[in-house]
């Protein structure tokens, strides 16, 4: 039998794959960032991201709303040049409708789209739309600016540095466990306040666009990416990204200082779940993930506060590879990773 895709090594031996096969023209950085980026002015860069969504892959189309549906599809886009420590300017929507989908239902996604890009900036430049013989599927890409030169990489993580996230984690994890199981309950289960706040954390991800500006201005700010995967999955981008040939990075990670909101520590608690493997592993939190110098953490941490906490969960090493757990003084034997397709 011919082997599936999956013995590439999944979405990302897939991606290393084609990027075997690619050399970045002169001047030009393209896979392997959270945005490609391309000279634009004397100025600035240019940054380009581009993420898909597809139902009942990353939506169940009975549960989410048009108007929430728009708004993730826009947001994980965002996400990914706040990343960057980029402004957004532009953004192109591409869609492919099933002929089912009702004109009320595609009015209030077109509404919530554009509230949302204009928001943040973006505006809405073109697309492309189609019909679907068979999942809605949506694709958009988002345009940026950045000043020559100062876009935050995945590459840039030095030994020492110390590893921090934006707001809390594990919440939109949490909030796809409370989506699937409304879903397999047909919708019979009432959801008490903390569930319907998990699943808003899931649906309605915040772009940390403000926040990645000022990062970005940080010099004490190397490295930076958003995490879609979970940082059991992301970090370890960081690492690879960041290591050469002789220095290899990896990470100590304190479970007891990851950043968890109160409303995922009381579901874990009453639904017999680790809130910590939960903030490690689950994907989609859209919050962003940097490495700094230690120095800059106060200053980082107080130019944030008036937005959202900035918490410090880790450091980056080379006295070994990849990423260690720590609990306390003792070392998490479990296995720890994080989302990936197939
Ligand atoms: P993110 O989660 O930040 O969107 P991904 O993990 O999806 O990033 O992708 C990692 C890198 O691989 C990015 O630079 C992305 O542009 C690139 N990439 C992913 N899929 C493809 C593809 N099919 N063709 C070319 N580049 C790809
Ligand atoms: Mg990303």
């Amino acid at each position: 039998m011919a082997e599936k895709v999956a013995s590439l090594g999944g979405e990302f031996g897939f991606i290393n794959l084609i990027r075997s096969r690619i050399t970045d023209p002169a001047g030009i950085r393209g896979i392997g960032d959270d945005c490609a980026v391309l000279p634009m002015n004397s100025k600035s860069d240019l940054v380009v991201t581009t993420d898909l969504l597809i139902e009942d892959v990353h939506f169940i189309l009975d549960d989410i709303t048009a108007a929430q549906l728009a708004y993730k599809s826009a947001a994980v886009n965002l996400s990914d040049i706040a990343a960057m420590g980029a402004r957004p300017i532009g953004c192109f929507l591409s869609i492919a409708l099933p002929k089912d989908i009702t004109a009320r239902w595609a009015d209030q996604f077109i509404e919530s789209f554009i509230a949302i890009c204009d928001r943040f900036g973006a505006t809405l430049l073109g697309g492309d739309t189609t019909s679907s013989k068979g999942p809605l599927a949506i694709n958009v890409a988002v345009l940026g600016k950045v000043p020559c030169g100062r876009s935050k990489l995945r590459s840039s993580a030095r030994e020492g540095d110390i590893i921090c996230c934006t707001g809390t984690l594990g919440d939109s994890g949490a909030g796809l466990d409370v989506v699937l199981s409304r879903v397999s309950s047909a919708g019979s289960t009432k959801l008490d306040a903390d569930a319907e706040w998990l699943v808003r954390r899931h649906y309605e991800p915040t772009p940390r666009i403000q926040e990645g500006l000022l990062l970005g201005e940080l010099e004490g700010v190397h490295a930076m990416m958003d995490i879609s995967d979970g940082i059991a999955s992301d970090l370890n981008h960081i690492l690879k990204a960041s290591s050469t040939s002789s220095v290899q990075l990896g990470a100590d990670i304190h479970v007891e200082q990851l950043p968890l909101s109160s409303k995922l520590r009381r579901w874990s608690a009453a639904n017999g779940k680790d809130a910590k493997i939960i903030a490690l592993t689950a994907g989609e939190d859209y919050e962003l993930l940097l490495t700094l110098d230690p120095k800059d953490f106060d200053l980082a941490r107080n130019l944030l506060a008036p937005l959202c906490s900035l918490t410090a969960i880790g450091e980056i090493t080379a006295s070994h590879k990849g990423i260690r757990y720590m609990d306390g003084d003792h070392e998490l034997n479990q296995e720890i990773s994080g989302f990936t397709h197939f």
